[in-house]
């Protein structure tokens, strides 16, 4: 398969630590060692205070459903048999927005404001980047 077919993006030094992190079910992200802002994507300054002490920590997987979309057309191998799919732009109470899927549940019964925590799903065996996890979130129950 070509290089833009992969199924992740190559890590660089900048994304490094998330991939690594990924790929142990953990969702890590930036923080500013002076103002404690969190980051996603990846900066080299603080993007609060200016600061360039940045560090990575463990978010808490955490967040809440800021808006949310189906996605009806196979874009992906991994959307396949899975339409339509969940997409949404999740707050996590970290602060940051990420986007990712909304997974386990029939689309007709999300909502925005819903909470969600992450989880992490594995590739296909046949995919290029086997081994590899990609963060989805699950509706959080009552
Ligand atoms: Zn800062």
């Amino acid at each position: 398969m070509s290089e833009t077919g992969r199924w992740l993006a190559e890590p660089d030094d900048e994304s490094r630590p998330y991939f690594d992190a990924m790929r142990v079910s953990k969702l890590r992200l930036q923080r500013c060692d002076d103002c404690s802002t969190w980051f996603f994507p990846f900066h080299k300054r603080c993007q609060n205070c200016g600061s360039t002490s940045l560090s990575w920590a463990d978010a808490s997987g955490r967040g809440t459903i800021f808006s949310h979309a189906r996605l009806r057309r196979e874009y992906h191998p991994r959307h396949a048999d899975r339409l339509p799919l969940v997409i949404a732009w999740i707050d996590l109470d970290e602060g940051v927005r990420m986007a990712s899927n909304i997974v386990d549940v029939e689309p007709d019964e999300v909502r925005v404001g819903q909470r969600v925590a992450v989880d992490f799903e594995r590739f296909p065996e046949d995919a290029p980047a086997f081994g590899d996890l990609v963060p989805v979130f699950r509706i959080l129950g009552d």
